[in-house]
C-alpha cells in the first residue's frame, strides 16, 4: 500500500515513537470509554514483545496549546495502561531535555507516555522546531492513529521526515482501516452501492463526486435529499433545503447520468408538522411534501427500493443517517438500512460503515459486529473516501 507495515519492521533494541489515537472521553480523571486505547494495544504489544521500547503519544481533547492543563493530562491513559499490566510511565511533559532523558532511560518492553501533544501549539501548527523535538525521542516511527491521519499536524506529518525511510511503518489499526477503505475505492467487487445521508449536500459534494462513475448506484437519504428533490421541481414543504446548492444538485444529477451511476432519491417520506419527537407523523403518497409539513425520514417505499439495491450489491459503503434517527418516530429508515446492510454482510457482501452518525446508528441497531468493517476515524475516512490524500499516510509513503 505504499508504506511498510509494523509487521515487517525490525524493532529489537530500537526506541519507537508510536503515534496513536488515544483521544478517549474522560470524566473526573477516569476514562469512560477505553475503545480507542484498546484498539491500539495490538500494535503496542507487538512492539514491546519484539524487544522495542516505546515512546507513546497522542492528542487528548482540545487544550489551549499554552502548556500543561491538568484537565487534559494523559495521566488517566497511563493509569489504564498500567492496569493492563503494561510497564508504562507518564512523561514529565511533551518534549524538551527532561523528556529526552526519560526516553533515553527506557529499557526494552517499557513505555513512556508523553503528555498531551496539544499542550504545545506546534503540534496543530505543524511547527518544524516542535516536530524536530519529537523526532529526537526515538529512532523509529510508527503511526497507528488513523483517526488523526487527515490532519497535517507535527506528530502525524512534520516529524516523520526526520526518520530514515526504512524506519517508518504503519501500525495494525492504520493498516486495517486503509485496507478496508481500499476495498471500496480500488477495484471493488461489483455491483458497488453507496448510501449517503446526513444534513447537507455541501458536506458531501466531494464524497458523491468521487463515486460517480465508480458506483452502480448512489442511494441518497437524510435532509440532503430535499435539496436534490427541490432542484428537480418537487414540492418539499418546510423540509431542510440548501437554497444556494440547487444548481450544484442538478449538476451532480447530470454528472451521474453522464457517468452511468444511478443517483437515487427518496420516493416517499415520513413527514411531521414540526421538528419534535411527539409531532403527528404521516407518510407521503409520492415524492412531494405538503406545504405545512417537513420530511424527517425516508418512507417505506424508499426503504424497499433501497433494500433491493443493497441485496443486489457485492460491495457497500454507508455514510450518514437517512433521517432524524435520534428521535424514535424518524429512526426507522436509518435502522432499516442498518439491518439490511448487516444482512448483506452476513450473506458475503463487503460492507463498510464510516462516519460518526452511521456508526452511532449501527450501534443503536445492535448490528455493528455483523458489518465487515466499521471505521473508527470519522473525519479521516470521509476525507479518504472523498478522494483526498491523508497527510499521515502520505508522510509514511514518501
Ligand atoms: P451529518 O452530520 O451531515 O451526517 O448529518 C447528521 C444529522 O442530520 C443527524 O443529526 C440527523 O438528525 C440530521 N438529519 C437527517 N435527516 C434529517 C432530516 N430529514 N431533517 C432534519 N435533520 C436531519
Amino acid at each position: 500500500m505504499g508504506f511498510q507495515s509494523v509487521r515487517d519492521l525490525d524493532v529489537r533494541g530500537h526506541r519507537v515513537f508510536l503515534r496513536a489515537d488515544l483521544n478517549v472521553p474522560l470524566k473526573e480523571g477516569r476514562i469512560t470509554d477505553a475503545t480507542r486505547v484498546r484498539e491500539t494495544l495490538p500494535t503496542l504489544k507487538h512492539l514491546l514483545e519484539n524487544g522495542a521500547s516505546v515512546v507513546l503519544a497522542s492528542h487528548l481533547g482540545r487544550p489551549e496549546g499554552k502548556g500543561f492543563e491538568a484537565a487534559y493530562s494523559a495521566a488517566p491513559v497511563a493509569a489504564w495502561l498500567k492496569e493492563q499490566g503494561l510497564d508504562c510511565r507518564l512523561a514529565s511533559y511533551v518534549n524538551g531535555a527532561a523528556v529526552e532523558a526519560e526516553a533515553a532511560a527506557l529499557k526494552p518492553g517499557q513505555i513512556l507516555l508523553l503528555e498531551n501533544l496539544r499542550f504545545e501549539k506546534g503540534e496543530t501548527k505543524n511547527q518544524e522546531d516542535f516536530a524536530a523535538s519529537l523526532a529526537k525521542l526515538a529512532d523509529t516511527y510508527v503511526n497507528d492513529a488513523f483517526g488523526a491521519a487527515h490532519r497535517a499536524h507535527a506528530s502525524v506529518s512534520g516529524m516523520v521526515g526526520h526518520f530514515q525511510k526504512d524506519r517508518l511503518a504503519a501500525g495494525f489499526l492504520m493498516e486495517k482501516e486503509l485496507k478496508a477503505l481500499a476495498k471500496v475505492t480500488e477495484n471493488p467487487d461489483k455491483p458497488l452501492v453507496v448510501i449517503f445521508g446526513g444534513a447537507k449536500v455541501s458536506d458531501k459534494i466531494e464524497l458523491i463526486q468521487n463515486f460517480l462513475g465508480k458506483a452502480e448506484a448512489i442511494l441518497i437519504g437524510g435532509a440532503m435529499s430535499y435539496t436534490f428533490l427541490r432542484a428537480q421541481g418537487f414540492l418539499i414543504g418546510k423540509s431542510l433545503c440548501e437554497a444556494d446548492k440547487l444548481g450544484l444538485a442538478l449538476d451532480l444529477l447530470d454528472q451521474a447520468q453522464a457517468k452511468g451511476t444511478r443517483l437515487m432519491l427518496p420516493l416517499d417520506h415520513v413527514v411531521a408538522g414540526a421538528f419534535k419527537e411527539d409531532a403527528d407523523c404521516a407518510i407521503t403518497q409520492d415524492q412531494n411534501i405538503p406545504e405545512d409539513q417537513m420530511a424527517l425520514d425516508i418512507g417505506p417505499e424508499t426503504v424497499a427500493a433501497y433494500a433491493a439495491e443493497i441485496r443486489a450489491a457485492k460491495t457497500l459503503l454507508w455514510n450518514g443517517p437517512m433521517g432524524v434517527f435520534e428521535m424514535a418516530p424518524f429512526a426507522s429508515g436509518t435502522l432499516s438500512m442498518a439491518e439490511e446492510l448487516a444482512d448483506a454482510a452476513d450473506k458475503g457482501a463487503f460492507v463498510l460503515v464510516g462516519g460518526g452518525d452511521s456508526v452511532a446508528a449501527v450501534n443503536k441497531a445492535g448490528v455493528a459486529s455483523r458489518m465487515s468493517h466499521v471505521s473508527t476515524g470519522g473525519g479521516a475516512s470521509l476525507e479518504y473516501l472523498s478522494g483526498l490524500e491523508l497527510p499521515g499516510v502520505a508522510a509514511l509513503s514518501r
